[in-house]
């Protein structure tokens, strides 16, 4: 008899413990099920908040040369000013459009100061739109020039400032332009170093290159370029 009795208790206590675990079980489903929501919703925020770095960014664009000064010209007479142009027009157009100031050192073809002036004065005049702008960043747009096999994409930086800037620009470019990379490389040059702003100079391919000077005509190219520097600075504000 007694056996008889205990069969069913133990089948009870069974049946009970069963129903505890399956509770625990729902119930740890339903938290994992919330906690994941809630980080899935965590992560939507911090990406909404990516989705807009330049937001408040006074961005100084600088299309090299322009007006009296060519700058190089190719083999088969591109002038690199026009190039520069090409290029900061898209840029200005791809930053604004990311929501950041943009600031234009000419947007024709002219001289930024006046014909008159000195080479120095004419550099110091887009200096002085960028520190009187109180720019976030100085961006420099040329084509480089060397010996006809001269080739690949170059990122320079006033030597011993923070290379940031210019490193993830230069990976974004090269990213974007499958061109030799010559790395992101210190330089003095006059705009980099009397800036007071984070400054790159971006020279995308060799102009005196024949092959490349071919691409740097090329619309397509214009706007890789633009995007390639667009996205480096984009992921240099996410950096900070
Ligand atoms: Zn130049």
């Amino acid at each position: 008899m007694k056996k008889q009795v205990i069969k069913p208790l133990l089948f009870i206590v069974l049946l009970l413990l069963l129903l505890s675990l399956t509770s625990t079980i729902v119930s740890a489903a339903y938290n994992t099920q919330s906690t994941g929501k809630l980080s899935e919703y965590l992560t939507n925020q911090s990406q909404q908040s990516q989705k807009h770095p330049l937001q408040g960014k006074v961005i100084v664009v600088d299309p090299g040369h322009g007006g009296s000064d060519a700058g190089a010209i190719g083999p088969n007479h591109v002038a690199e000013k026009n190039v520069t142009l090409a290029i900061g027009n898209d840029l200005q157009k791809l930053l604004s459009d990311g929501g950041a100031t943009v600031i234009m050192t000419r947007t024709s073809d002219q001289d930024v100061a006046t014909e008159a002036v000195s080479d120095i004065e004419e550099l110091q005049a887009r200096v002085d739109i960028a520190n009187q702008g109180n720019a976030d960043l100085f961006i420099s747009i040329h084509t480089d020039a060397f010996a006809e096999h001269g080739t690949g994409t170059t990122t320079y930086f006033y030597p011993g400032s923070n290379d940031d800037l210019a490193r993830v620009v230069q990976d974004s470019m090269v990213s974007q332009l499958n061109l030799y990379d010559r790395g992101s490389q210190p330089s003095d040059y006059y705009v980099l170093k009397h800036t007071n702003m984070p400054a790159i100079l971006t020279e995308a391919a060799f102009i005196s290159n024949p092959n490349e000077e071919r691409l740097l005509i090329s619309r397509d190219f214009n706007k890789k370029v633009a995007f390639g520097i667009y996205n480096g600075i984009k992921n240099y504000f996410l950096l900070q």
